[in-house]
């Protein structure tokens, strides 16, 4: 079987112990030749390059690793790129969720102000990143996790029509978990129907793989509890907030009981609720770094300090899964059935066609194909209008530099009520960003 060579960008993330974690123990199924990092911040990579040396040494000496910032040695010769970075890291991260609500509104890492804040950064070291690939290796393919994945797929779109980018998003992947949970089965027995955009869709379908449906079932349990459950499934989605996250989704099937709903819907439909319950002093940003980045890098310190990773070593988490699925879909041309995130061109029939939408895909060397999902109802239609027409203009006014068009995409926003209140925390923004956004005119 042919071996693959990987290189990870955000090296330093936390999400890298878990991938490279998930790559080793599909050896079988998606051999490795090379394994490398690549990091802007060569400081932060280091700790996790060097405790992940160690771990490779240890259970996959074979694989050639290595941890680099020279984008010539880091992507030169590569299959695949695993792309998560986050461009100005978790202190612009707090100040994403953190301005907003000083102006009572969401402070969240993706959706409202602080996503558009942080989509204004992404762009740029995506392009970056996805110049240095095609420089260096012109049939690598890019899988990228690196948010707000909407605004970055938007931006993909426009700009890098044609390069090989893939946008993805763990969130389907992981509320499936759960429903498979909820019926006592594993996510590998479903298979579901999906439409929407990134962090604002719904599921229509959850079937077994031999046809049963089950989506009733599933219905029934969302409108007593959302998807909360007792099991512990990972470690990225057990915290305090996404506990209450995983409740709320009750209150976003009340709103909507014909589908089950992507978690990320409460940001749009209960904006007050969730300004209401967010501590201003202490947000998601604060959890994660006292939380997951924590844990990972003194996981990654003590096995540096013990010489061995054989014991309290990294673990895998559902965001290192379906990045493994997928290379494995392209490099084998498996046809497997993914959601992503691709252009719509028809696959919703009454949405645009050059919407970024997230939809179920057949998988194979050619990239994903969408399968088509039909008309969508009127409600769930107009969100998704005023919500992608948002994503586009914040595109363009990165593209164009016009303050206009962002203000624009800021007012258009759900979580924004005024066109005033848009100004106020996009000032705010623009001069907390600095020269992470190009200049607004
Ligand atoms: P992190 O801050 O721990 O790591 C990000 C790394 O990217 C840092 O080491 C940073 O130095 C590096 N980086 C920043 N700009 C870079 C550039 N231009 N070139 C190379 N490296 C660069 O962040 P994290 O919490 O581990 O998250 C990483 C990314 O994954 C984020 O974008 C996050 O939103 C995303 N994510 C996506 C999903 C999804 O399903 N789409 C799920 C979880 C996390």
């Amino acid at each position: 079987m042919k071996k693959f060579s990987v290189v990870i960008a955000g090296g330093g993330s936390t999400f890298t112990p878990g991938i490279v974690r998930m790559l080793v123990e599909n050896l079988g199924r998606f051999p490795l030749e090379r394994l490398y990092l690549y990091d802007n911040d060569g400081e932060r990579q280091a700790i996790l390059g060097e405790a992940i040396e160690i771990m490779l040494s240890e259970e996959a000496p074979d694989i050639d690793f290595a941890y680099t910032t020279d984008p010539k040695k880091a992507f030169t010769g590569m299959d695949f790129c695993m792309a998560h970075i986050r461009v100005g890291k978790y202190a612009m991260r707090e100040l994403d969720e953190k301005i907003p609500l000083k102006h009572d509104l969401i402070g969240q890492e993706t959706c409202g102000p602080g996503g558009m804040a942080y989509g204004m950064r992404s762009i740029g070291g995506m392009m970056e990143l996805i110049d240095l690939m095609e420089q260096y290796a012109p049939e690598c393919w890019m899988l990228n996790y690196s948010n707000p994945a909407a605004i970055v797929a938007e931006a993909c779109r426009v700009l890098r029509p044609d390069s090989k980018v893939l946008n993805i998003c763990d969130m389907p992947v992981g509320t499936l978990r759960r429903m498979s949970q909820i019926l006592g089965t594993t996510p590998d027995q479903l298979e579901v129907d999906y439409f929407g955009l990134n962090h604002f869709g719904w599921w229509t379908s959850i079937r077994g793989k031999d046809g049963t449906d089950y989506t009733e079932q599933v219905k029934a349990y969302v409108k007593e509890n959302g998807y909360l459950n007792q099991v512990e499934i990972d470690t990225q989605h057990t915290d305090p907030s996404w506990q209450e996250t995983h409740k709320k989704a009750k209150d976003l099937f009340a709103v909507e009981p014909r589908f089950l709903p992507n978690t990320y819907l409460q940001y749009y439909l209960f904006p007050e609720d969730m300004v209401a319950h967010s501590n201003p002093e202490y947000t998601r940003a604060n959890e994660v770094m006292g939380g997951r980045e924590k844990e990972v890098f003194d996981t990654a310190r003590r096995i540096i300090a013990n010489g061995t990773a054989k014991e309290n070593g990294f673990h895998i988490d559902s965001h290192a899964s379906f990045i493994v699925d997928l290379a494995r879909a392209i490099a084998f041309n498996t046809h497997e059935r993914m959601i992503m995130i691709v252009e719509n061109n028809g696959a919703i029939a009454n949405f645009p066609d050059d919407a970024m939408v997230e939809v179920p895909c057949i998988v194979g060397s050619k990239g994903p194909e969408p399968i088509a999902q039909g008309k969508i109802p009127n409600f769930e239609q107009a969100l998704m209008f005023q919500q992608v027409t948002s994503e586009k203009l914040l595109v363009e006014g990165f593209i164009e530099g016009s303050y206009q068009k962002v203000w624009q995409a800021f007012t258009l926003s759900r979580t924004i009520p005024t066109a005033t209140k848009a100004r106020e925390v996009l000032d705010d923004l623009i001069v907390a960003n600095g020269d992470f956004w190009p200049e607004l005119k």
